[in-house]
C-alpha cells in the first residue's frame, strides 16, 4: 500500500497494521530489537526527553540541600520548569498543527478540527478547556510527586545510585523508564475504565474524541493523582533522580506528543516525523480497546488489541453487535 498520506472520511489511515515489538517475538530477534528500542521507542521524542532531563537536573532544579524541607517556594519553581516545557511542546504542536495549519490535512488522524463551540468542553472551546486541565491539575498533581520524590531523596529516604557507581544499571533504567511508564499506563488506565471511576473521572478525558497535544494530560484531578502514581516505583527501586525528572516528563509531556491528531508532522517541507500514537487514537474512537501503549503489549494478552486496520474496525463491530443482542 502506499505511503502517500490520504484523508479518508475517518481521517489517515496508516498502510501497515500496528505490530506487537520485536523484543516480545519468539524465537528472539535480537538485532530487529536493537533497531526498535533506538529507532522506534526512542527516536526522537525519547531521546529529546532524555535530554531535557539532563538539562534540568542540571541547570533547572533547585539543589537537593534546599529540597530537604518541604517549601513551597521551590515546588512552585518545579511547577513552572514543568509548565513551560509542555507549553513549549504542546503549544509548540498545536501552533504548527492547528492554528498554523502548517501541513493543512496530511497525516491527520482526527476526522475533524478542534471543537470551538461545543458545551461540553470548559468554555465552549476543547483548546481552553484542555488547557486548563493540564496546567491547573496535571502540571500540579505531577510536580508535587516530583517534589516528594526529590524531597525523600533529599533526607536519604529513598537510596540513590551514582552514575559514577553504575553506569550501566542507570543506562538500562533509563530505557526501563519508557517500559515502567507505559505498563503502568495500562494498569491505571485500564482501572480508570472500571464503571465508577470512568464515570467520576475519566470520562472528562474522553470528552476529546478527536484529540489534540493539549488533550494528552487533560485529565480529571482525580485520574492525575492515580496517573501519577508512576513515580512511586522509584521509592524502592534506586535509581538517580534524573530518572525521576525523566519519569515525568515522559509520562507528563510525551501525551502531547501522542495525542497530537497527526500521525506524522512534516517538518521544512519534506522532513517526516513521527507524531500521534495511532495505537491511542484507536482508543479515543472505540473506547474499550487498546488501554495500554505498544512498547507493554498487555493488551495483546487481554484480547483488547485493536491493530487500527478497516478489518480490526469490522471485528469491533460484530462483537459489539453480538454482545447488544444478547444483552
Ligand atoms: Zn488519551
Ligand atoms: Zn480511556
Amino acid at each position: 500500500m502506499s505511503e502517500a498520506p490520504t484523508i479518508s472520511q475517518g481521517g489517515y489511515q496508516p498502510p501497515d497494521p500496528i505490530e506487537v515489538p520485536p523484543l516480545y517475538a519468539w524465537p528472539p530477534r535480537p538485532i530487529a530489537t536493537l533497531r526498535w528500542i533506538f529507532t522506534g521507542l526512542l527516536f526522537p521524542w525519547g531521546f529529546l526527553f532524555i535530554a531535557l532531563a539532563v538539562v534540568s537536573w542540571n541547570y533547572l532544579a533547585p539543589s537537593l540541600d534546599r529540597m530537604a524541607s518541604l517549601e513551597l517556594e521551590w515546588i512552585v519553581l518545579i511547577w513552572l520548569r514543568n509548565a513551560a516545557l509542555l507549553g513549549l511542546v504542546a503549544g509548540g504542536l498545536h501552533c504548527w498543527l492547528y492554528r498554523y495549519r502548517a501541513q493543512d490535512q496530511a497525516y491527520m488522524l482526527n476526522t475533524r478540527w478542534l471543537e470551538t463551540d461545543n458545551r461540553k468542553f470548559l468554555f465552549r472551546n476543547q483548546v481552553r478547556d484542555n488547557i486548563f486541565w493540564s496546567l491547573a491539575s496535571g502540571c500540579t498533581v505531577w510536580s508535587c510527586y516530583e517534589a516528594l520524590t526529590m524531597w525523600a531523596y533529599a533526607n536519604d529516604h529513598i537510596p540513590r545510585v551514582e552514575w559514577s557507581d553504575a553506569p550501566i544499571y542507570l543506562a538500562a533504567m533509563t530505557i526501563g523508564v519508557f517500559f515502567w511508564s507505559t505498563f503502568h499506563f495500562y494498569l491505571n488506565h485500564r482501572l480508570l475504565h472500571w464503571r465508577p471511576l470512568y464515570r467520576t473521572a475519566h470520562k472528562l478525558h474522553h470528552r476529546n474524541i478527536d484529540i489534540g497535544p493539549w488533550s494528552g494530560i487533560s485529565m480529571h484531578p482525580l485520574e492525575h493523582v492515580i496517573y501519577f502514581t508512576v513515580f512511586f516505583l522509584w521509592w524502592v527501586v534506586p535509581v538517580h533522580p534524573v530518572l525521576v525528572i525523566l519519569t515525568g516528563f515522559y509520562q507528563g509531556i510525551s501525551p502531547a506528543v501522542s495525542h497530537s491528531g497527526f500521525h506524522k508532522l512534516i517538518l521544512g517541507g519534506r522532513t517526516k516525523v513521527t507524531a500521534g500514537d495511532y495505537f491511542h487514537h484507536v482508543h479515543h474512537k472505540y473506547f474499550e480497546v487498546n488501554y495500554g501503549n505498544t512498547p507493554s503489549p498487555v493488551d495483546k494478552l487481554f484480547g483488547s488489541w485493536h491493530d487500527g486496520t478497516p478489518q480490526a474496525h469490522a471485528a469491533l463491530k460484530h462483537r459489539r453487535l453480538a454482545r447488544h443482542r444478547r444483552g
